[in-house]
């Protein structure tokens, strides 16, 4: 008896002679499929963490000398967003 392997996703038959065992199977279609819907999630994720990181790394916090207030810097988060940012790309701008 022959076994039947079928595709994971969209249950098209495959030619099971080359296939490994114990892995979701996927014919080239949807496989390819769910790498660009992948990269396009992942995209996704991570314009979400730019954006996010972006608004923390605005925050400023008033610098006082003696009860003036002389300036504003980046604060501790702040930093940690922009160190952040800086690692991952930042904008494309
Ligand atoms: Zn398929």
């Amino acid at each position: 008896m022959r076994k039947q392997t079928t595709c994971y996703s969209c249950d098209k038959p495959i030619e099971p002679e080359w296939l490994p065992e114990g892995e979701f199977i996927v014919c080239d279609e949807c496989s390819s499929d769910t790498d660009e819907k992948t990269v396009e999630k992942l995209q996704e994720q991570l314009n979400t963490a730019k954006k996010a990181l972006t608004e923390i790394a605005s925050t400023r916090q008033g610098i006082w000398r003696g009860g003036t207030l002389v300036g504003y810097e980046a604060t501790e988060d702040a930093q940690f967003a922009i160190d952040a940012l800086a690692a991952i790309g930042g904008d494309d701008e």
